[in-house]
């Protein structure tokens, strides 16, 4: 009975590992780091609340070190058929960032890479960057938080 039981565990954890891989294997994805993978699911279902239906399995997501001092992070077109836009965030923007300015600029990456949109440095009367597509080199200043994100998700995806 107990060896019964063992087995029939065991036949349960296998099944589940295999389960488990295969999912993997065509889970959704594959070009993009782990880290990442939430962001990507989130940018997808605040564009699904606003009417605006995306996949995003053809874009690749990366995060490395970007050379070039101050930009945080890259959309990069793919040039050739069978190449995927890819977003890169750099490396130490990322580490030294809280998961609201990630967000921020993930978000703004995947504005260019899915969205197509370019940069948009338009301020409002305090200052403020209206939209998450601000350049960053333009005189408004940021103002993502958790107070404004849902009016810059709005403006992202109108
Ligand atoms: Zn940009």
């Amino acid at each position: 009975m107990n060896i019964y039981r063992i087995s029939c565990l065991t036949a349960i954890v296998i099944a589940s590992l295999i389960f488990y891989s295969c999912g993997k294997d065509d889970g959704r994805f594959r070009e993009v780091d782990d880290r990442l993978v939430y962001l990507f699911e989130s940018f997808e279902e605040e564009a699904e609340q606003r009417g605006v239906t995306l996949n995003l399995d053809t874009i690749e997501g990366n995060i490395s070190q970007i050379i070039d001092p101050g930009i945080l992070g890259l959309c990069q077109y793919a040039q050739n058929e069978g190449e995927l836009n890819t977003i890169t965030i750099d490396n130490r923007t990322w580490a030294e960032s809280d998961s609201q300015f990630r967000e921020f600029v993930v978000f703004h990456e995947l504005g260019h890479c899915v969205l197509n949109r370019l940069h948009l440095d338009q301020q409002d009367m305090s200052g403020f960057c209206t939209s998450i597509m601000a350049s960053g080199t333009a005189n408004c200043v940021r103002n993502y938080n958790e107070l404004t994100r849902e009016e810059y998700l709005n403006e992202l995806f109108q």
